[in-house]
This record gives structure tokens, C-alpha cells and sequence, in this order.
């Protein structure tokens, strides 16, 4: 086993029977605090939970109703606020796309647990206080460049809170400080490589060893790509700004699954539709329940990520269960014919075909009684002035390898390069005509 480094050792291999124990002990003092909340006191006694020790067994505590983005923006601003409102230090915000924002509190021991869990999250990657840790991610209301700038600095790394953009400054600064680990959106380390090479930068100026990538989805393919191009190691991250933001799941060196610290947090993964709970291994909608948080406690809440628990255990040691990389949105998820379809796995599938280009689109249509599926891409410009045979081997190839992920056949129809609308996002890529008839 890898020696872990920082104090958390003990908790970090903790057995899971001592583990539950624990979440039971501090789900508890979550729901005592809760209770002083307006929203959490009417949604308990609504569910019949009138006290904390009502919640003694897990089908106690399955009794507890889920939590979803829209009742946290119905308790807008202070609805869920558990704490004297002058014992809260912080607060942190999620732009609101949809008008009413986000909010969480927290308190100074909130703050000190949220640094400690993003300094462990830091040790479990190997990084130590020798490092040098530059992060690129947005300061302010998002709580992902705060968060992650207290865990490095708990862990004794010198911290360069560059913050995100201006590109020619951040390659200096890491040229000059000797930069050896970096934190930042996977997108903008692949933007800056270009920047790089454009200024002339090699890469004997740079001491980089590592990066903390998180705050957008991202494939494997493109974790790969940005430690090839560096020649360094990617670490996934995962937070989102309700539960803390990062520091709730990281990957350890195996990279290989994030680690949910489960002694602050309880995860649960549940079907979308039906909601009920699903297995170890069984791939649903991530659900978060935050201990401990004395300023704004938050029972069950629907991340809408969509993930699963990896049953293995990890050879580093730790037992916290890891969460697999989130490959989508269950808001995204498309029902045809019954079958739960991911755009997400249709992009996979067809990235992976060499013979077709970037741009794609989804049409879901009524047909009679049934769903009908299309997929349109766009092939490359050297397969489309090949002889029709080959493209209707082409297309059939396509079908069966997109079958075989989301099994259903969907139709599949070949454009030449260009012809399909470019697109600025992946909702953007799907049309699903049923919802208008
Ligand atoms: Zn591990």
C-alpha cells in the first residue's frame, strides 16, 4: 500500500462497517440542525420526521425526501440558513441561469472542514508542501477556485492564486515560481498548450508534475491528451458549489475513480425515474447528503450527475467508495421506446469512428405508436468521394456499434463535411420532436 501522506490516515482506511457508524452518528446532529431550518422543518414533519432520532436505521433515513436545485432556490435567501446568521463567515453562490441564484453558508468550522477535505484531497494525489501550486480556476462567488486555493495552502503548498485567464501571464508565473502543480478546467489547459508553443516557451522552463482538472465534463481521451501534451499526470476532481465545491471527490493516484470522503459526505446512487436506490456498480443519478455542515445542512440532494460506485476496492487502500467519471446529466437522459438513451453515449461512440468528423445531431421523432431515433454526422471530406458501397458499410458499422452501447438501432444518415448546423452546445445537438406534437 502507497504510504498516505497528511493526518487523515486514519479515517482515509477506515472500515466501512466503522464508517457507516460514523455517518449514522453525524447524520444524526445534521438532521437535529436541519430541523431548526423553515424548509427542512415543514419538508420533515410533511414526511413524518419530527425529531433526529427518528432517523436510526438506512430505511430511516431513506424516509428523508430528496432535495432538488429548485427547493434550495425556493428558499431563497435564508430559508435553509441552520445557523445565527452571526456565526456565518462565508457565502457562496451559483450563477442562476434561470434568474433566482444558489446559495450555501458557512460557518468558520465549516470553512476549516472544507479546507481540511481539499488538503487531503490534495495529499492523496502525492502532492506535499514542497509543492508549488498554481490555480488557474475562477476566484469568487464559484466556490472552485477558493475551496481548492485553503486545502493547498492547509497542506503547506505555496499557492499562487493566479486565478483563471490572461495565458501569457500564467506561463510566466509558473516559468518564474517553478510551478509543479496546477488547477484548472480541462478545456483551458488544452488552450494554453497552444499559447505555449506560440510563445516560444519550451518545455525544459517548466517544473509542472501535475493537474487538478474538474469544473466541466471531459472524457478520458481528453485526460490522456493533456498528459501526453505536458507530460505530466491529470487528476480528476468532483464538487459542485451546493455541496462545497471541490474537496468531495478526488482521484488518488491510481486515477482511477474519485474518492468520496464518506466521512463527510453520504452518496447514494438512485434511477432517475423511478428514484429508487441502486446498487454498488449500477450506473444512476448521483444523490449527496453533506454532514456536519452547521450553516446550511442539505438532506439528499439530486446532483442530477449521473455516475456510478466502483465495487472494487482501490490498491491505494483507502475505503471510501469511488465515484466513476460523471458521463452525463439525468436531465439530458432521452426515453425511446422505453430505453434510457444518453446523447453522451451516442457522442462517445461515434468520437471513437476516424471516419467521421466533429459536428453531429440527434432527431427523436413519433413514428405511429413508436420513437424513432436518427443519428446524422458528418464524415470526413477522404470517405465521402469513396463509392456508395463503402458508405453503406460505413453506416451500418455505425448503427451496430451505436446498438451496442445504447441497444436500440437507430437510424443513421451520412452529410457531407459541413452540411449539418454547427452546434455551440451538446442541447443544442439533440431535437427531439415529440415534445411538440
Ligand atoms: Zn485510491
Amino acid at each position: 500500500m502507497e504510504k498516505i501522506v497528511f493526518r487523515h490516515q486514519e479515517i482515509e482506511t477506515l472500515p466501512l462497517p466503522q464508517l457507516k457508524e460514523l455517518q449514522r452518528q453525524k447524520l444524526q446532529k445534521t438532521v437535529e440542525a436541519a430541523l431548526k431550518t423553515p424548509f427542512y422543518k415543514k419538508r420533515l414533519n410533511d414526511a413524518g420526521i419530527r425529531d433526529a432520532r427518528d432517523i436510526q436505521t438506512e430505511a430511516d433515513f431513506r424516509k428523508i425526501p430528496y432535495t432538488t436545485k429548485h427547493d434550495l432556490r425556493e428558499a431563497f435567501p435564508y430559508g435553509m440558513l441552520a445557523a445565527d446568521k452571526a456565526d456565518v463567515v462565508r457565502m457562496h453562490a451559483s450563477s442562476g441561469t434561470t434568474g433566482v441564484p444558489t446559495v450555501v453558508y458557512l460557518t468558520q468550522a465549516d470553512l476549516d472542514k472544507a479546507a481540511e477535505l481539499n488538503a487531503r484531497s490534495c495529499a492523496c494525489t502525492g502532492s506535499t508542501k514542497n509543492d508549488v501550486f498554481q490555480n488557474m480556476m475562477t476566484y469568487g462567488l464559484f466556490t472552485g477556485g477558493l475551496m481548492l486555493h485553503y486545502g493547498a495552502e492547509r497542506l503547506g503548498m505555496m499557492v499562487i492564486p493566479s486565478g483563471s485567464g490572461n495565458t501569457k501571464r500564467q506561463l510566466q508565473l509558473m516559468k518564474d515560481f517553478r510551478t509543479t502543480v496546477v488547477h484548472a478546467t480541462p478545456s483551458y489547459l488544452l488552450h494554453m498548450y497552444d499559447v505555449m508553443k506560440e510563445e516560444g516557451f519550451r518545455p525544459e522552463d517548466f517544473a509542472l508534475k501535475k493537474a487538478y482538472i474538474g469544473a466541466e465534463p471531459h472524457s478520458e481521451d481528453i485526460r490522456k491528451k493533456i498528459e501526453m501534451l505536458y507530460g505530466i499526470d491529470a487528476y480528476n476532481s468532483y464538487g459542485l458549489s451546493e455541496m462545497n465545491g471541490p474537496g468531495l471527490a478526488f482521484e488518488c493516484v491510481y486515477k482511477n475513480g474519485m474518492h468520496l470522503w464518506e466521512d463527510y459526505y453520504i452518496g447514494e446512487i438512485i434511477n432517475p425515474e423511478t428514484l429508487q436506490p441502486l446498487s454498488d456498480g449500477e450506473r444512476g443519478e448521483l444523490v449527496l447528503t453533506i454532514l456536519e455542515r452547521n450553516g446550511m445542512p442539505i438532506l439528499r440532494y439530486r446532483t442530477r450527475d449521473l455516475t456510478r460506485f466502483i465495487p472494487e476496492p482501490c490498491p491505494c487502500g483507502r475505503t471510501h467508495r469511488r465515484l466513476e467519471r460523471m458521463t452525463g446529466r439525468s436531465d439530458d437522459m432521452l426515453i425511446i421506446n422505453g430505453v434510457n438513451v444518453f446523447p453522451s453515449q451516442i457522442e462517445e461512440v461515434i468520437m471513437k469512428m476516424p471516419e467521421i468528423g466533429n459536428n453531429y445531431l440527434i432527431r427523436v421523432q413519433k413514428q405511429g405508436p413508436l420513437d424513432k431515433l436518427t443519428v446524422k454526422v458528418e464524415v470526413t471530406s477522404s470517405v465521402f468521394t469513396d463509392d456508395t458501397r463503402d458508405l453503406e458499410n460505413l453506416q451500418k458499422r455505425i448503427q451496430s456499434n451505436l446498438q451496442a452501447v445504447v441497444f436500440i438501432r437507430p437510424a443513421v444518415e451520412l452529410h457531407e463535411p459541413g452540411a449539418l448546423p454547427v452546434s455551440q452546445g451538446k442541447a443544442v445537438r439533440v431535437i427531439d420532436e415529440r415534445k411538440e406534437s
